[in-house]
């Protein structure tokens, strides 16, 4: 049968094996073989509920290797067709049975083998009305999904059972089908086939399956909602599927004939009951009994189930349970409610959180206090808000991404080809669509905020205008998206930082007790610094000192320092300097409080700090008192080339050692500040853009020095540790180099993949976009670490610095460092710690945590 499993048109015998084997068709009874893989995941669930002795429906799996050979035109023989509708009253329900319950499938079809026969049984039965409408419906859904005839024609709730059979012949210029078992065999034809279709493999891939992912089928005997007394149908969940917090909801509609509707409340509504009871009221006993299936199934399916029942003359019959649908806020809660409750163990809580989807819960919203320029109302399909630019393509998202700008993806509607738009996207809004359209599915699987269904927007792409409420939208204008609430609000609204609560701490705290791998933050100021000790970063693996230079005040100063000309004067410009790093490097060790920090020492090439255009270039010959020519010509003078392989790194501080020994010396004070003020820890200094052991011998002797003098000036004993990175491929083929002389290496993965690949950080957006909708790169290099290329530099500089020294400390310290499979590479590599921007750090705890168990 495997040989068969990939063959499209599957040969006769493969078809006739499929449909012979004894898990082809199977009774579900409590002992009968039915598993997951075999079956899918629906057939097993009813497996483990008629174990439960819930009162299930008569229910046959058909096994997926099955379907396929039904698809490819075989058929189980009139016998076996005619045993699987021969159980109850001569009908049944066939539902979709994929081996994930995310995967989704072909739409349901119910009262499969209604005829005139059964209809004329059923009409002395229940009445003419009711049986009247089961066989309208039956027809109407016949005659859409399996004769796949217009849907308009048999779309209206109105049309008599004499108008639709007349319908149905006239359009196929056959009589209605009274055929049972051809009913049928049609019906599974065509759910399987249905399966294979583009769209439906499209939205599942998109969900993570497999392109051949297989698809079993469940055949089950109708339980009807027909009758006197409570009777109707309806789904009962227990938890809530936004908070995850526990409250019974479902919806109750009373007869088939009913109008369903949500309900809010506490309890279930009887909707046709005219005295507006609740289910809980009128029928108590059949309430209790519905949260006792709750409670167990929960206990024994290990998850939060919505349970579909059928409820006739108050007997309940449980059709179905599926996972309870949630937002990554509920998917955490439930998680964790269910370890703490011991049905399911903590790592296992850990699996089934997505790292991803933590960042949800650290989402932005909308301040509801904020002034609000409300445009419209649609469908709040992904929770999160965002402010962004308005594209109107998803290669202009991509666009937009690459450039480092947000954007709000606007559509009719979605496709599967636009999913890399979304992804890139900070935020999405189509006209059209409700909340299990495809833009709703992806952007909730994704947790990209979005608004779904805005209907009263309309979007032309050719010129690029949104139109609302007689106001114009272009291309670039800025809109914000509350996902949360489904309103789209003009400009940047004021948003608020998220709330976390104790399930997300908790979930955490399971995860660092697993993890093996260490997790810092990369942090250039007191706030990221703050974020990521909220976070439980273990410390700071990278401050890129540069960075407290690039603000206004700091500037001048720095520009002091480029523009000297000899040592002496550059020595004056860094004594300038010197106080202000002290305080920055003492701020950080305070908040850390004795935890590690690795503070990088200067890598831009300098004229980053330099006026690039002529009005620049006047205020700074104003501002140092020079000629415009003196300013002009140093600026020229410094220009490079190219300017990622210039003048940067570890190269300034064989240039210009004197910055690195001001920088060493900024570093040291500050320790001994701190160490006076009771915070004593071992600073870590670390060596940019290394490529040549003899750089880090150099500077090795320089930083010992004025280590040494501090320790003199200052009567105090203080250590350090010396570190470089891991940025150019020369340095990680040489790792054992440095391993003699350094306590410790940090991979910086963004240059190393720049370098790697001779490929731009700064300029590679303008064709990544092409590159992977080419399928050049599956992804981005620069998001998601290259494991080929980039990795295997990675892992050999790792052996052959444990080769020397097997005690090296080795990090990841570029954004791969907080990317949930660059991490996952990272722990399997053998890296000790990751170090990222501080919103990630959730992300990598879990992820790292993920890649242990
Ligand atoms: C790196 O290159 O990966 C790194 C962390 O340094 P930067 O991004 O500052 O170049
Ligand atoms: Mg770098």
């Amino acid at each position: 049968l495997r040989a068969c499993r990939s063959a499209a048109g599957m040969s006769l015998s493969c078809q006739m094996n499929a449909l012979n084997d004894p898990s082809a068709i199977v009774e579900i009874t409590p002992s009968a073989r039915v598993d997951a893989a075999t079956h899918g995941w629906r057939a097993k669930c009813l497996q483990r509920l008629i174990r439960m002795d819930l009162p299930v429906p008569h229910s046959f799996a058909i096994s997926a290797e099955a379907v396929r050979a039904i698809a490819a035109g075989a058929m189980p023989d009139r016998a076996r067709l005619a045993k699987m509708l021969a159980q109850g009253k001569g009908l049944v329900g066939v539902r979709p049975s994929a081996a994930d319950p995310a995967w989704g499938g072909p739409g349901t079809v119910l009262d499969v083998g209604m005829n005139a026969e059964i209809h004329a049984r059923l009409a002395f039965e229940l009445g003419q009305g009711a049986a009247d409408a089961l066989y309208r419906s039956f027809v109407q859904s016949y005659a859409i999904h399996v004769a796949r005839l217009d849907p308009d024609m048999f779309s209206d709730d109105n049309a008599t059972l004499a108008e639709v059979l007349r319908a149905y012949e006239d359009e196929t210029d056959e009589p209605f089908p009274q055929d049972p078992a051809q009913q049928l065999a049609e019906v599974l034809r065509s759910m399987a086939r249905a399966w294979d279709g583009p769209t439906a493999r499209l939205l599942r891939q998109a969900k993570g399956a497999p392109p051949n992912a297989p698809l079993g089928l469940v055949v089950q005997d109708m339980a009807h909602a027909l009758g006197p007394g409570v009777t109707g149908s309806g789904t009962i969940q227990f938890v809530d599927s936004v908070t995850g917090q526990p409250r019974v909801t479902g919806r109750f509609r009373g007869q088939t004939q009913g109008t369903a509707r949500a309900v809010n409340a506490e309890t279930l509504y009887l909707l046709k009951d005219p005295r507006g009871l609740s289910l809980e009221e009128t029928a108590p006993e059949v309430f209790a009994d519905l949260v006792r299936f709750g409670v167990a199934a929960r206990e024994r399916l290990r998850e939060e189930m919505q349970i579909e029942f059928v409820l006739s003359d108050k007997r309940i019959a449980i059709i179905d349970a599926i996972r309870v649908s949630r937002n990554s806020r509920a998917a955490l809660r439930i998680a964790v409610a269910l370890a703490r409750d011991g049905i399911i163990r903590p790592d296992e809580a850990i699996m089934r959180i997505e790292p991803r989807a933590l960042s949800d819960l650290l989402h932005q919203q909308v301040d509801p206090t904020s002034p609000r320029d409300l445009l419209a109302k649609g469908i709040n399909a992904s929770p999160g808000a965002a402010t962004g630019q308005i594209v109107f393509t998803a290669v202009a998202a991509q666009a937009a991404e690459a450039r480092g700008e947000p954007s709000v993806l606007v559509r009719r509607e979605t496709v599967p080809e636009d999913i890399r738009g979304m992804h890139a996207a900070a935020a999405v809004l189509t006209e059209r669509g409700g909340m299990t359209s495809h833009a709703a599915v992806i952007a909730r699987g994704i947790g990209v905020p979005c608004i779904v269904g805005a209907s009263s927007i309309s979007i032309d792409a050719r010129s690029r205008t949104l139109r609302v409420g007689g106001r114009i939208f272009r291309e670039g204008d800025v809109l914000t998206i509350d996902g949360t609430t489904g309103e789209v609000l003009a400009g940047a609204a004021t948003l608020l930082e998220p709330a976390l609560d104790g399930s997300f701490s908790q979930l955490l705290d399971w995860a660092d007790q697993i993890r093996t791998l260490g997790v810092r933050v990369n942090a250039d100021t007191p706030d990221d610094a703050r974020t990521g000790l909220t976070f439980n970063a273990e410390g700071i693996g990278l401050c890129r000192s540069e960075h407290m230079f690039f603000e206004e005040a700091r500037l001048p100063a720095m520009r002091e320092m480029i523009f000297a000309d000899t040592p002496e004067d550059r020595r004056l410009a860094l004594e300038r300097i010197l106080p202000m790093q002290r305080d920055d490097f003492l701020a950080l060790f305070e908040i850390m409080a004795g935890r590690p920090v690795t503070i990088r020492l200067f890598d831009p090439p300098l004229h980053e700090f330099l006026p690039h255009d002529r009005e620049g270039m006047r205020e700074l010959a104003e501002s140092l008192d020079l000629p415009l020519s003196d300013v002009t010509r140093r600026v020229e003078a410094l220009s490079e080339f190219n300017p990622m392989l210039g003048l940067r790194g570890v190269r300034l501080g064989i240039v210009l050692p004197e910055i690195y020994e001001m920088q060493a010396r900024a570093i040291f004070e500050a320790t001994v500040a701190a160490s006076r003020k009771g915070i004593h820890f071992t600073p870590e200094v670390m060596l940019p853009l290394v490529s040549h052991g003899r750089e880090v011998a150099l500077m090795r002797n320089l930083i010992e020095s004025v280590a040494a003098t501090i320790r003199t000036e200052t009567h105090a004993d203080f250590d350090y540790r010396l570190g470089v990175m891991v940025e150019t491929p020369r340095a990680a083929l040489r790792t054992a180099d440095f391993a003699q002389q350094v306590d410790f290496l940090s991979y910086g993965t963004n240059d190393l993949t720049q370098m790697a690949y001779g490929l731009s950080r700064d300029d590679a957006g303008r064709f990544m976009g092409k590159y992977i909708q080419q399928g050049v790169f599956e992804e981005d290099p620069f998001h998601i670490l290259d494991q080929d290329g980039v990795g295997e530099l990675l892992t050999i500089g790792v052996e052959r610095a444990r080769a020397v020294d097997p005690t090296i400390r080795i990090a990841v310290c570029g954004e791969h460092g907080g990317n949930p499979e660059s991490i996952a590479f990272c722990v399997r590599a053998g890296v000790d710690y990751v170090s990222c921007s501080p919103f990630r750090v959730p992300v990598a705890r879990l992820a790292a945590a993920q890649e242990t168990i």
